[in-house]
């Protein structure tokens, strides 16, 4: 299988209204480039050092998104050109980011990450964690980031019907959310879940942004 064909099974199941993030993290730059000519202009990574030197090398209109677990000094390399941040788990994360993207006058768009798997090591705000900040006034402070929605992992299992009820607790927050903090914030829109084995399900609880990796450039071989 090919890049190109895999994204023409993928694309068949993704409605006009959900973006496609493809997840390049452990490919190479060829492979990147094969989406690239197939259409597709959205890629995520999960390394900050992979993610700069692959934006170095590859078409300027590509929309960088990070996706991985974002160290403090590590902000600084990403602010400049990243599209969408999708792991935001802490209010201090929040503040680094803001503090970095003023120096240069940018606005970032973050994604809060809620954990709503089972297994004890995602990441994410719980749900108490996430009311607790957003009920301060500190994060409203922050004019350097852009709060454009949620974005969780469901648990690693077959069992569809968990994975199901976890990404419909997510989208019931996001409304919860979304009326309560963000009502007057067309920017709050978001919803980041899906992936290779569960997009499908994750789109139909209302994911507005799967995040696809193996299933468009096959297995990754960590080396
Ligand atoms: C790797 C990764 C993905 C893609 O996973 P696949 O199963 O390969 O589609 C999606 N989201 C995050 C946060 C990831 O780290």
């Amino acid at each position: 299988m090919t890049v190109r064909s895999n994204l023409q099974e993928i694309r068949k199941y993704i409605p006009a209204h959900v973006q496609l993030v493809c997840v390049s993290k452990v490919h190479p730059i060829e492979s990147i480039q094969e989406a690239y000519n197939a259409g597709e202009r959205v890629f995520g990574e999960n390394k900050v050092q992979e993610l700069c030197a692959k934006s170095d090398a590859l078409p300027k209109d590509i929309q960088w998104h990070y996706i991985g677990h974002l160290q403090t000094n590590k902000i600084k390399f990403i602010v400049p050109f990243v599209s969408l941040i999708h792991g935001i788990d802490s209010i201090k994360l929040l503040h680094e980011i803001d503090k970095n993207a003023a120096k240069i006058n940018r606005k970032v768009n973050c994604l809060l990450q809620v954990h709503i798997a089972e297994e004890e090591t995602k990441f994410g705000f719980s749900e108490s964690e996430l009311i607790d900040m957003l009920q301060g006034d500190v994060w409203k402070s922050l004019s350097n980031i852009n709060i454009c929605g949620l974005m969780g992992m469901a648990t690693f299992t077959d069992d569809e019907n968990q994975v199901r009820k976890e990404f419909h607790t997510l989208k019931m927050l996001f409304d919860t959310l979304k009326s309560t903090y963000f009502a007057n914030e067309p920017e709050f829109k978001e919803i980041s879940m899906g992936m290779s084995d569960d997009f499908k399900i994750a789109i139909e609880e209302g994911s507005t942004m799967v995040r696809i990796g193996s299933s468009i450039f096959g297995v990754r071989n960590y080396k």
